[in-house]
């Protein structure tokens, strides 16, 4: 992974995209799109992709990750409660015995795995809670390293507390000074609730003065009381940060009485914040207190999205101390959160492809992505007819573009079945579009 070809030309045809048009093809040049529309004109020996009326949409993008402890499941024992807190105490069993080449080789090929599947946009949260800071040199050293196939944003995350760990604020400014981009935070871990509103409120100043975003795992917990969302966004309009500010989890909100809610949305609103919501980290991780009924823990998307606010899904975690399981897969992070947050609508199902391609770019503030003329030649091509196929599929990645080339390649899913009358490939899981019949 240290050199790339420059920007290539490519010209997509007969594909369909996420709104719904159908037979566009789409025309890159050095990199980046010029065209979208039916039957285009490209350069004599323009190389071609045909989508043969698949699904072509923007890639996926990962806006809430940590990926200096992923891949690091069983190290260096495994969460037998399953809890949060479990989890980061054995994250701290496990921080001493890091080392940078470690770090670096599981992020690398966690990397390799998002390419195949079509993530190219990755916000990850790196702990700066250890005096070495050895997790933000090694992720600092793999954005270099990967951001030719693959754009990596990183967030100071102050894991064992701002406030409540000696030291953090030095740590998070030194993590800022070495190039981290974005401001992290979680204010439901400091000692008590006007600790955590204290850490907001000095995290959003650090961030003004620099001119930075803000990222902030927030009100990760059961607790109806954990109220921490509310001084981050009333921090955000203080401040001037409208658009800048996202609260990650939110996870109390679900537990909240609704007449607050209904105050504190609006609140959200007029700050403009983001929200991430993690639905495979928080149904796995919230409830693990309750009795019959268990809460789901995930906060409230339909509302917030009905509030207009921008809210993604992220991936969380992948095979680390709170979770064994993942494989960046943004549609199995899309597929849970529809089924969580009951979102089975037919727009309210296409919002939930959104939560994992564009809303999350906005978020980031990536600027050139999207399947529009000007933005950079990104986009995957799946094999579905259409966003709510592709989440009920799980679709293979048939093709990953970066840049007007393509960097990863899976071959279509197929089954062949035998019940007698000779083998008959069928394809596997099945397309259901247009009337069309799988082979039974
Ligand atoms: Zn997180």
């Amino acid at each position: 992974m240290t050199t790339f070809p420059p920007a290539q030309d490519l010209i997509v045809r007969n594909a369909s995209l996420p709104d719904g048009r159908r037979a566009q093809d789409i025309l890159i040049l050095a990199g980046t799109i010029k065209a979208i529309g039916p039957a285009l004109d490209a350069p004599e020996a323009t190389p071609v992709l045909d989508a043969k009326g698949d699904l072509v949409a923007p890639p996926f993008v990962d806006a809430h990750f940590h990926m200096d402890s992923a891949l690091s499941y069983g190290l260096p024992r495994i969460n037998a409660s399953g809890t949060l807190l479990e989890g980061i105490a054995l994250w701290g069993e496990l921080k001493p015995e890091l080392t940078h080449q470690a770090i670096v080789d599981r992020a690398l090929a966690y990397c390799d795995w998002a390419i195949g599947r079509g993530l190219l946009a990755i916000r990850s949260h790196v702990d700066i809670c250890d005096p070495r800071l050895l997790a933000v040199d090694a992720l600092i050293e793999v954005r270099e390293k990967v951001a030719p196939w693959l754009t990596l944003q990183l967030v100071a995350f102050p894991q064992d507390g701002f406030l409540r760990a000696q030291g953090s604020r030095e740590r998070l400014i030194a993590a800022l000074d070495r190039g981290v981009d974005v401001v992290g935070g979680i204010p439901h871990f400091e000692r008590t609730m006007a600790q955590g509103a204290e850490s907001v409120r000095a995290l959003c100043e650090i961030a003004a003065e620099r001119g930075l975003r803000v990222d902030m795992h927030c009100d990760e917990s059961d607790d109806p009381m954990s109220r921490h969302v509310e001084t981050l966004a009333a921090e955000t309009t203080r401040l001037g940060l409208e658009g800048r500010v996202t609260g990650s989890h939110l996870t109390s909100m679900h537990s909240m009485d609704s007449y607050y809610v209904s105050k504190l949305i609006a609140l959200m609103a007029e700050a403009e914040l983001g929200v991430i919501a993690n639905p495979l980290i928080n149904i796995t991780l919230q409830g693990r207190h309750d009795g019959y009924p268990k809460r789901r823990g995930m906060t409230r998307v339909p509302e917030l999205l009905a509030a207009g606010l921008t809210v993604a899904f992220g991936h969380d975690c992948v095979m680390d101390p709170w979770y064994g399981l993942g494989s960046a897969d943004m549609l199995e992070v899309a597929a849970m959160g529809l089924h969580v947050a009951q979102m089975t609508g037919q727009s309210a199902m296409a919002e939930c492809f959104s939560a994992v391609t564009t809303a999350p770019a906005k978020l980031m503030g990536l600027d050139d992505y999207g399947l529009m003329p000007g933005c950079r030649g990104d986009l995957v091509l799946l094999q579905a007819g259409d966003p709510v196929e592709a989440l009920r599929l799980r679709a293979t990645r048939l093709a990953v573009v970066r840049g007007g080339r393509i960097i990863a390649r899976t071959p279509a899913a197929t089954a062949t079945l035998d019940l007698g009358d000779g083998d008959r490939p069928t394809l596997n899981p099945v397309s259901w579009r247009g009337g069309e019949r799988p082979g039974f």
